[in-house]
């Protein structure tokens, strides 16, 4: 994939792509976020590809009162810290706790990609790309006209380590 020419900026979802998704729940603190497999070397990989890496997350659990912001925010700081232990970097993590469908920023509404051309006004969604392990990721990315790519956990050849590793082929 000749990525690295056309694309400056991806976006990621988090759970099931960065760390487990749980199945029916939701990550509600630190001990129970887990990276997944190669997921920070990818993100190190990913750090000397893109100019501008984004994390884009519904949270719902928020708002169903199952942890608070402030935990989130803890949550997202220690990944981070982990993630640049190892060499990564997220330049900006944009996280959605609604709980309506309806909301422009939940997923696959487009909230939170404006956010994030408010923030880094340039940033191009179609020299982007969108990475997801749920429909709702997919349609994010078509609707902005990002390419998008899916993450499948039962598909080794579906993750994010392989995704980066053809980057530097
Ligand atoms: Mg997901």
């Amino acid at each position: 994939m000749e990525t690295s020419e056309k694309y400056e900026t991806v976006f990621l979802d988090r759970d099931g792509v960065i760390n487990k998704h749980l199945k029916n729940d939701y990550v509600k603190c630190w001990d129970e976020f887990e990276f997944l497999p190669g997921v920070l070397d990818a993100l190190s990989i990913l750090a000397k590809y893109f100019k501008h890496i984004f994390i884009v997350t519904n949270q719902r659990g928020v708002c169903k009162g199952l942890m608070t912001e402030d935990t989130l925010k803890d949550i997202h700081s220690k990944m981070q810290t982990e993630i640049e232990n190892c060499g990564g970097r997220i330049d900006q993590i944009y996280y959605c706790t609604d709980l309506s469908n309806e909301s422009q920023n939940r997923k696959p509404n487009s909230g939170m990609a404006f956010q994030a051309k408010n923030d880094f006004p340039n940033i191009e969604f179609q020299n982007s790309i969108m990475i997801g392990d749920s429909l709702s990721d997919m349609e994010f990315g078509n609707r902005l006209g990002m390419k998008t790519v899916f993450i499948n956990k039962e598909n080794e050849s579906e993750s994010l380590i392989n995704f980066a590793l053809s980057l530097i082929k």
